[in-house]
């Protein structure tokens, strides 16, 4: 039997995973690739980490054909190729391609490279099983991970060397070498028999959210002690293991709960609204007018395009203001960056005529709101003072409902403006995000605006820019609509 690297990374996580996936690949879920089949692809991580190692020769990917590219592997180490680039084995039972195999005296030298800001566990099994499976065909003298150094701060030209950080983890992967025949032998024997018998747990999401997740959890009731407010993993687990799953089992086993959850099971059973005015009404009497409801949306990327930017940072680029003044009269402000072109500053430039000089700012869950105004401030310092003082202004409109203030059944348990709006305004289209086109939430706009630039079809620009302003938009009104729906429930019956 021959398993491929990922696989056997599958397996270690999970057996059931790995039998899932070689028996009943069907049953994995729906994944959506709607970014990749509108953007070009971008400059890969993996692409420009060969630069630190040039002039190597690259086996191309032929999945129909994998027996070819090993032979071609084969044939570049003996005619004394110094560098390869997805060197492919087959060796040990293993299928394995090396991100970049380099020549080193007597031996070689694997580098795995990750887009991630450090080596992680997991990449040290991955590299483990690559040498499991290289080690057998050529003279291995070290292994390393090459991740991105998210201290680099990029001005100019990218500087390569600075970018990615180099960790030896040799010493590591040569003591899991230990452990890997047993663990192949394990996995053999499970894929010769029937489906494990396996139930979920961490492991379901840990190191990767598994794929046959549908397909597991299934039986697990919604709601359940999975929804319960910030219970830690390891007790909603527990208690699941020891066959309390659904409100109804916590109620008749009488877990001890804390305040939030006690309110959330008990208000899904009963189906009451709880409201508390005086909690309410203290929040209220902290807005002062005129009340600039904001929302910020950014983008990150791993390799920074612009001058003073890090890898992975969060850039504004886009952010939507409704202003409610006191007479009454809303007014809606936005801005959208150009995505060719880093928009912090134009984009402060604009926030800082279009925010009233007075009057409070809303923002929900104002932490992102603040955190990214001082990032602005930072990286413009002539504005530094402007936007500081802006921090000064915030007021945070998940409050009252994190203090119980205004607790509906629906929440279940959470606090974001995603639960709470259509819990609060049930089928309201101008409130529904699910009535929004391409755009529904802040991933879709992340990672729709982070590759805007390399969309492949120009004649959609316009649509998909209409789309990030339609959500960002929508973000503030239901703040707008919130605020005024929390303060009728205090006027109601003074
Ligand atoms: S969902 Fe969990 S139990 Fe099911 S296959 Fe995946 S990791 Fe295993």
């Amino acid at each position: 039997m021959i398993l491929s690297k990922s696989q056997y990374i599958r397996g270690l996580q999970c057996h059931k995973s790995l039998w899932l996936y070689k028996h009943n690949p069907d049953l994995r879920d729906a994944s959506s690739s709607q970014a990749e089949s509108l953007f070009n692809t971008g400059y890969q991580v993996g692409d420009l980490a060969k630069e630190l190692f040039p002039n190597g020769v690259e086996i191309a990917f032929d999945s129909d054909n994998f027996d070819g590219m090993i032979q071609k592997t084969k044939e570049l180490i003996a005619n004394g190729t110094e560098v390869i680039y997805e060197a492919a084995f087959k060796e040990n039972g293993i299928f394995a391609m090396a991100d970049i195999l380099v020549k080193n005296g007597d031996g070689w030298d694997i580098y795995e490279v990750k887009a991630s800001t450090g080596a992680k566990e997991y990449h040290i099994n991955d590299t483990a099983i690559q040498w499991h499976a290289l080690s057998r065909a050529i003279k291995l003298n070290h292994a390393y991970v090459v991740h991105i150094n998210n201290s680099y701060i990029r001005y100019g030209n990218l500087d390569i060397k600075e970018l990615f950080a180099i960790e030896d983890i040799t010493d590591i992967v040569l003591e899991r070498q230990e452990e890997i025949p047993s663990n192949l032998t394990e996995m053999e024997e499970m894929l010769q028999g029937n489906i494990p018998d396996i139930d979920i747990g961490g492991h379901c999401s840990s190191p990767h959210g598994c794929d046959f997740w549908g397909h597991c959890w299934k039986h697990i009731s919604n709601p359940s002690v999975f929804n319960l407010y910030r219970m830690r993993g390891s007790k909603k687990f527990e208690l699941y293991y020891k066959g309390i799953v659904s409100y109804d089992d916590v109620i008749e086993k009488s877990i001890s709960l804390n305040k939030t959850q006690r309110l959330q099971v008990q208000s899904y059973k009963d189906g009451n609204l709880t409201v508390d005015k005086p909690i309410i009404k203290e929040f209220l009497d902290t807005i002062e007018y005129p009340i600039n409801f904001f929302d910020f949306e950014t983008f990150q990327n791993a390799i920074p395009r612009f001058d003073n930017q890090r890898p992975y940072a969060q850039m504004p680029f886009q952010y939507s203001l409704h202003i409610l003044h006191e007479d009454g009269t809303l007014e809606h402000k936005e801005f959208l960056g150009d995505e060719n072109s880093d928009p912090r500053l134009s984009l402060i430039k604009q926030m800082l005529e279009d925010i009233t000089p007075t009057g409070s700012i809303v923002a929900y869950n104002q932490s992102f709101e603040i955190g990214r105004i001082e990032d602005l401030a930072n990286y413009a310092p002539l504005y530094e003072k402007e936007l500081l003082a802006l921090n000064e202004r915030f007021v945070d409109l998940i409050v009252p409902f994190r203090k119980k203030g205004y607790y509906h059944p629906d929440f279940n348990g959470s606090f974001s403006i995603k639960a709470v709006l259509p819990a609060m305004f049930p089928n309201d289209d101008e409130l529904d995000y699910k009535k929004l086109r391409s755009i529904q939430n802040g991933g879709d706009a992340m990672d729709t605006f982070a590759n805007l630039h390399l969309l492949k079809d120009k004649s959609k620009l316009d649509d998909v820019k209409k789309d990030l302003l339609a959500y960002c938009r929508l973000d503030t009104l239901a703040m707008v609509r919130i605020w005024e729906k929390l303060r009728e429930i205090v006027e109601e019956e003074k």
